[in-house]
């Protein structure tokens, strides 16, 4: 079957990866600008970054079919410190305006302080002032519930929000319906240590039907892993799920998410 993985990290992902997702039927991902596992000591080094994920990801997975979108910005871990996040999100409009990026992300909460809140307001400013969809990055266990609730209320607030055009990412059993019930696309990453399962995610589908879910490999440096979205085909089916349903779910859904972005062209393949 035919899938899109709308939250991969494929700059750390090897080109076997590539081969291995290609052949098991990815035909397109979303990569966010994310942590690359160390903090970065410069602006400049998040200006390589973003052509990295702009001119260089989307060569090497063109290589193998799969076409690749991105989003720009700057990611919790390293919006702490708030000169320095200003002097990245000052980057930002010129990646924006590029082919092939879908918008703002992945942006959020890590440890939910001031100052990473300060920094999501100015990102949320600039993708709402531009038109950009927004992608949001939930923080990890302990703090996701509290810092989901964070997130929404600050887009609550902000009366630009169209939130047909938000997706609030790794989402959980606790988090899912905080996300749906509000009209944001809810993501579910199905990760083999934290996060969901595939099993878990195939739960949180019948308990809230298949709209505006999307579910993610988020496979990046960290035990993850590249072919999960096939594992959740697989636990569908198990379940007895007819592919035209799973399809909504892995195909139409990320296209009908990524359409709204004005950098998205797509060919359905053949
Ligand atoms: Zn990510």
């Amino acid at each position: 079957m035919y899938f899109f993985d709308p939250h991969i990290h494929i700059a750390s992902r090897t080109t076997d990866d590539l081969e291995r997702m290609a052949r098991s039927g990815c035909v397109a991902v979303g990569e966010p600008a994310f942590w690359m596992g160390y903090d970065r000591a410069s602006a400049e080094s998040f200006y390589d970054y973003f052509r990295q994920l702009t001119e260089w990801e989307p060569k090497r997975t063109a290589n193998y079919g799969i076409r690749h979108y991105s989003w720009i910005g700057i990611n919790a871990k390293e919006a702490e410190n708030t000169a320095f996040a200003k002097e990245v999100i000052a980057l930002l409009p010129e990646f924006l305006d590029k082919p092939e990026v879908l918008g703002v992300g992945e942006i959020g909460l890590h440890k939910c302080t001031k100052n990473e809140v300060a920094t999501l307001l100015e990102l949320i400013d600039l993708a709402l002032g531009r038109g950009e969809q927004m992608l949001f990055h939930t923080p990890h266990l302990e703090d996701k519930y509290k810092g989901t609730r964070m997130i929404l209320d600050l887009l609550r607030a902000d009366p630009r929000v169209d939130r047909s055009r938000v997706c609030i990412d790794h989402c959980e059993e606790h988090t899912v319906r905080l996300a749906l019930d509000e009209g944001f696309w809810a993501g579910i990453t199905l990760y083999p240590l934290t996060k969901a399962t595939p099993e878990r995610t195939v739960d949180m589908v019948e308990t809230y039907g298949a709209e505006r879910i999307l579910v993610n490999s988020s496979a990046d440096w960290g035990p993850s892993d590249p072919l999960a979205v096939t594992a959740f085909i697989h636990a569908m089916r198990r379940r007895g799920y007819a592919d035209s349903f799973i399809r909504r779910i892995v195909y139409d859904n990320p296209l009908a998410f990524f359409n709204q972005s004005r950098g998205f062209t797509f060919t359905p393949p053949a």
